[in-house]
């Protein structure tokens, strides 16, 4: 079973597109036989996630943090959970468990996951695909930071060709799996 590691946010966003775009992904995973792996939250748009790929009949694999596991945060209907000591831990089991990683929109967390992925490829300590589902251009200004950061000599420009990064969920699932392992 492949194994697709989704970072999004906590919150929902203001927009109802972003709720639509993460529960889209979901079913994409599960008709797809694919394994959502993710922060194991019940809230915002990690929660509309887990529970589209849930009512599709997929699999969804939370990996939290003790300090969050309690049941205000902690998604009720997982198939599996694991509690891990801090942040730190949690990372490196998403990064072992997944065969590709996916950034849906979200703030700092979503942030810090996807260029720490990002950063574990450039440094060649891993070697799976990442991609952004760009829902209503929410990731451009990012991706305008990313381009400055290469016009002015900091990033190679290969590392951000190396995104795969589109609007449509079926299109970007089916991108994560033809690259990946
Ligand atoms: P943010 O984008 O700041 O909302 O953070 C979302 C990301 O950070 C997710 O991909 C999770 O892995 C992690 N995270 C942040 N808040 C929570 C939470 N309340 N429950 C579970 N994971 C969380």
């Amino acid at each position: 079973m492949t194994n697709i590691c989704v970072f999004c946010g906590a919150r929902p966003g203001f927009h109802a597109a972003y709720a639509e775009a993460a529960r889209a992904f979901g079913q994409a995973l599960a008709h797809a036989g694919c394994r959502l792996v993710y922060g194991g939250g019940r809230v915002g748009l990690m929660g509309e996630l887990a529970d589209a790929v849930l009512s599709a009949g997929g699999v969804v694999t939370g990996v939290i943090p003790d300090f969050l596991s309690h049941s205000e945060v902690l998604h009720p209907g997982l198939q599996s959970c694991h509690t891990v000591t801090d942040l730190f831990e949690r990372k490196a089991l998403m990064m072992e468990m997944a065969d590709a990683f996916v950034a849906l929109p979200g703030g700092i967390g979503t942030f810090d996951e996807l260029l720490e992925v990002i950063a574990w490829r450039q440094l060649r300590q891993l070697d799976k695909p990442i991609g952004i589902l760009n829902v209503d251009g929410y990731f451009d200004p990012w991706l305008t930071l990313m381009e400055h950061a290469v016009t002015e000599g900091f990033v190679e420009r290969a590392e951000i060709d190396r995104l795969q990064i589109t609007t449509d969920p079926a299109s970007l699932l089916a991108l994560m799996r033809k690259i990946g392992p």
